[in-house]
């Protein structure tokens, strides 16, 4: 049986990559990972669902269909308490901005969460990050799928949100969200600092686990 497997990570995100990589190889799992930029005839998948697992599992789908190969797919987002678990699966284009690539939309999405916790105490600022990973495997792709395999894995960080922004690392919400046990943002640590705790670190490790089942 082979011991090495190759994953196409379904995003077009250069961030992503590479961090994936870094989790897989920590975990000591034997695999390559490529991205879509090795695919450019891959489908574009529209987030139409209304879960974060729906929308990971649309594109999983979509890309281990194109490609034949094991494909993993994540989605994510920020769920305010005091919003009803709101943006969630609408975080990227809470503001309506969305698509423009310049950065404009995380100011304006934050800058719309702030303006709607105005008046909410700090007892109530509570909110999280969420990941969700999800692996499709095509039949007969590794020895082990004799059947097509779908898996969904998540990760949570909870936290709080501040009144102004601090920070300049990350992305997205991360200058006005402070994790649980922390007095820093997100966006306050480095890059290895935030995967540690992450929701998308946690997603990742507990793939890498699942990957690691396949071999
Ligand atoms: P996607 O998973 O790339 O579709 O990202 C969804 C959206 O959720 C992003 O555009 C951000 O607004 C928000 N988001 C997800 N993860 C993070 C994070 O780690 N920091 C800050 N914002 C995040």
């Amino acid at each position: 049986m082979s011991d090495r497997i190759t994953v196409v990570l379904a995003t077009r995100n250069a961030k992503k990559l590479p961090e994936m990589r870094a989790i897989l190889g920590e975990a000591g799992l034997d695999a390559d990972v490529v991205g879509l930029a090795d695919y450019p005839d891959a489908p574009e998948v529209p987030e139409t669902e209304a879960t974060f697992a729906g929308n990971a599992l649309l594109k999983a789908r979509a890309i281990a269909a194109h490609t034949g190969l094991p494909a993993v797919a994540d989605d994510s987002g920020l769920r305010v308490d005091a919003l009803n678990g709101m943006p969630g699966v609408l975080s990227a284009r809470w503001s309506g901005r969305f698509g423009t690539q310049s950065g404009d939309e995380d100011e304006a999405n934050i800058d719309l969460v702030l303006d709607q916790l105005a008046d909410t105490p700090e007892e109530r600022r509570g909110a999280e990050f969420v990941a969700t990973a999800a692996l499709v495997v095509p039949r007969g792709a590794v020895p082990k799928a004799q059947e097509e395999i779908e898996e969904v894995v998540e990760g949570v960080l909870r936290g709080r949100l501040i009144r102004e922004r601090r920070g300049e690392n990350g992305f997205g919400y991360d200058p006005i969200f402070v994790p649980e046990g922390e007095t820093r943002t997100t966006a306050e640590m480095s890059a290895g600092e935030k995967n540690a705790i992450s929701h998308r670190g946690i997603a990742f490790r507990r793939m890498a686990e699942v990957l690691a089942g396949l071999l």
